[in-house]
């Protein structure tokens, strides 16, 4: 559905509440208040905040975007429709887009200072509130499967560095080469800050480069954003959201963003919401910016977008943080908010409602 055919079916308070917000805020143009049947399935994608600037698209680079985009749509569909559980949804998108170069997220990840990759993810699941998580993975092709199994098969909740790599090779998850994750574009932006650091840069991990046709496309990407994530609802009913990432280009000290922090990148309840974000992680933390706003929804009784709009626009704005959030409402009903230029993002339901976008309002769809 256009965004103007989703305009004649918004209640006039929404519409309000739609043209205020364009004028003041890049905002989310999804249709939470949308009058719809009850939803068997759905599932809402991102693919990080930190867009390239809309001058510097190429059609070519948005069109790969879009593809990428458009196939975690069909991948996460499928199983949903055919009565897959979330869990799995989850797991086979975020898979996907790990082994996709244009993200931030295992193949294509951003390196350290050190020139090392540390690949962070979680993943929870509405139903049980069980939660898994990863940090500082080194090695292991696809962290959303780490955090999954971080989940059932440990009794703990996050597992980290040297500890979780070893956790998860002993679960059979397949270990590569850290030079799997490497490409020449991320570490083009580690030399960039590196060097308005001050810092001498590590040596090039020589050899390292398997480029293909999407790794090898280039474009100014100095932003640090670009990590995934997604929220699914099964014929359950059951709301699960992950989040993985390669956190923020030349980060130091072992840092750790929000991604595998339950509350701050992902949260999931069922009856309540599902969430899952990509910005600036320290913000996202700072105001656990995932549980806030599932918070709101259960307690102040808000609709999803509402919720999502106050934590981004008023409490991420006001500590001048950057960044968004997907979020599935207590039905299922996709939405998302973000204060940045853009954000990858797209949506499906069971309802045959899709949509693929990246900037404030793609002008194709009005
Ligand atoms: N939130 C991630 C982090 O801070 C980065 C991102 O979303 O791109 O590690």
């Amino acid at each position: 559905m256009s965004l103007r055919q989703l305009a004649l079916l918004l209640p006039a308070s929404t519409l309000l509440f739609s043209a205020c917000a364009t004028q003041s805020a890049p905002v989310m143009p999804v249709e939470t208040e949308t009058p719809m049947a009850a939803l068997e399935w759905s599932i809402v994608v991102h693919g990080g905040a930190g867009v390239i600037t809309r001058d510097a698209m190429s059609p070519e680079t948005e069109a790969a975007y879009e593809a990428a985009l458009a196939h975690a749509l069909d991948t996460g569909s499928e199983i949903l429709a055919s009565g897959g559980a979330a869990i799995d949804a989850v797991e086979a998108v975020i898979m996907g887009l790990e082994d996709n170069p244009l993200f931030n997220a295992g193949r294509g990840a951003v390196l350290t200072e050190t020139g090392e990759f540390s690949l962070d993810s979680s993943i929870m699941a509405g139903d049980t509130l069980n939660a898994g998580a990863v940090a500082g993975l080194s090695n292991i092709r696809h962290p959303i499967s780490a955090a999954r199994a971080a989940m059932e098969n440990s009794p703990h909740v996050m597992l980290a560095g040297e500890g979780a790599d070893q956790f998860a090779a002993e679960q059979g998850l397949e270990v590569v080469d850290p030079t799997y994750f490497f490409t020449e574009r991320r570490w083009d932006s580690l030399i960039r800050v590196l060097e308005r650091r001050g810092v001498e840069a590590p040596a090039h991990p020589l050899g390292a480069a398997q480029e293909d046709e999407l790794s090898m496309l280039s474009f100014p990407d100095d932003r640090k954003f670009g990590t995934v994530g997604v929220v699914a609802m099964d014929q359950t009913g059951t709301i699960v959201a992950g989040t993985s990432t390669g956190g923020t280009t030349a980060k130091r000290w072992g840092r750790v963003g929000d991604s595998p922090v339950i509350g701050a990148g992902t949260y999931a309840a069922n009856g309540v919401c599902g969430v899952s974000a990509t910005g600036t992680g320290e913000y996202f933390i700072r105001l656990a910016i995932a549980y806030a706003i599932c918070a709101r929804i259960e307690l102040l009784g808000e609709t999803a977008s509402e919720a999502a709009d106050h934590v981004i626009h008023t409490q991420l704005t006001g500590l001048e943080g950057d960044g968004g959030v997907i979020v599935l409402g207590p039905d299922g009903t996709p939405t998302w908010s973000f204060n940045t230029e853009g954000m990858y993002r797209a949506y499906a339901t069971s309802e045959g409602r899709r949509e693929i976008e990246i900037y404030e309002y793609n002008e194709g769809a009005f």
